[in-house]
């Protein structure tokens, strides 16, 4: 499912929302506001196939699935 994630202007909150069309708009679940702001998906980068430096990259830690709440 097309699942976005979204920042609202107005209070900040982040979250996720389902778009079933592109057509709805987005309302902040927290406040109610309609002033959102779609963002891009930092995880959907993967690696599809690990080379010689695929080591190197889990010491780095990678940058999601932390923290959030
Ligand atoms: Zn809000």
């Amino acid at each position: 499912m097309p699942i976005y994630e979204y920042a609202c202007k107005e209070c900040g909150h982040e979250f996720e929302e389902l778009i079933f069309s592109q057509k709805d708009e987005v309302v902040c679940p927290r406040c109610g506001s309609g002033n959102t702001e779609k963002l891009m998906s930092a995880c959907a980068a993967k690696v599809d196939s690990p080379g010689p430096d695929f080591n190197a990259l889990k010491n780095t830690g990678g940058g999601c699935g932390g923290g959030g709440g």
